[in-house]
């Protein structure tokens, strides 16, 4: 399959993204775990994006575009790919639409989760994530912590609030998905791509996504 997965930030894409990627063997593209792993490695990237992110902002649409570009064209895109946090502006989905007409590649569906706002604050303020930038499993405090505090489960290495994960900065990023990234939903309904899911819970978008893509 071929997807774009838009929503909030807390939205739940990159949980509908890996039970999905399990289906049939499509890889989750995250432009957020590449930053963030870009960040930790302390590549040119990385310092060039790590401002931004701490803030809550959007990286420039240049950097994306030039991760993505190569991204794309890794042989494992071959089986299909789920777009997890990408595009996440019009600019972005323009230059998008370029690249792929020009890898000859058409999406099958740009699906927008949609969850309310309380729901959404509540999960971002509660999750950690794993600081290994390979492993990058995400936690909930309340409702799936890692068995042993503070440690995760699949690679051993510390589980942490992230940067942009304090009050300040969410709130930050919501404002920056409401203005820059919401407009996408208009862009992919005219381009005919448009699906949009309501659901607190990943079973329930990810069954709905199911029976729309045959599954
Ligand atoms: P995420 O994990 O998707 O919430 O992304 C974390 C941060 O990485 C965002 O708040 C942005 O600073 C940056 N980021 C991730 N994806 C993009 C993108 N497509 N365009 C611009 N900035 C991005």
């Amino acid at each position: 399959m071929k997807l774009i997965l838009l929503g909030a930030p807390g939205a739940g894409k990159g949980t509908v993204a890996k039970i999905l990627t399990a289906i049939d063997g499509s890889v989750q593209i995250s432009t957020g775990d590449i930053l963030r792993g870009a960040v930790q490695a302390g590549t040119e990237l990385g310092k060039d994006a790590e401002g931004y992110m701490k803030r809550g902002d959007l990286v420039p649409d240049s950097l994306i575009m030039g991760i993505m570009e190569k991204r794309l064209q890794e042989p494992d895109c071959q089986k299909g790919f789920l777009l997890d946090g990408f595009p996440r502006t019009i600019p972005q989905a323009e230059a998008l639409k370029v690249l792929l007409a020009k890898l000859n590649i058409s999406l099958d569906m740009a699906v927008s989760i949609e969850v309310p706002r309380e729901v959404i604050l509540d999960r971002l303020c509660t999750r950690r994530t794993c600081e290994n930038p390979q492993c990058q499993a995400i936690y909930n405090v309340k409702s799936s912590p890692p068995k042993q505090e503070g440690i995760c489960d699949k690679c051993g290495s510390a589980v942490i609030q992230r940067d942009d994960e304090t009050e300040e900065a969410i709130s930050h990023r919501l404002a920056t998905y409401n203005e820059k990234t919401a407009p996408l939903i208009g862009f992919y309904e005219k381009e005919g791509l448009l699906k949009t899911v309501s659901g607190t819970s990943s079973d329930t978008v990810v069954n709905e996504l199911k029976s729309a893509l045959g599954l």
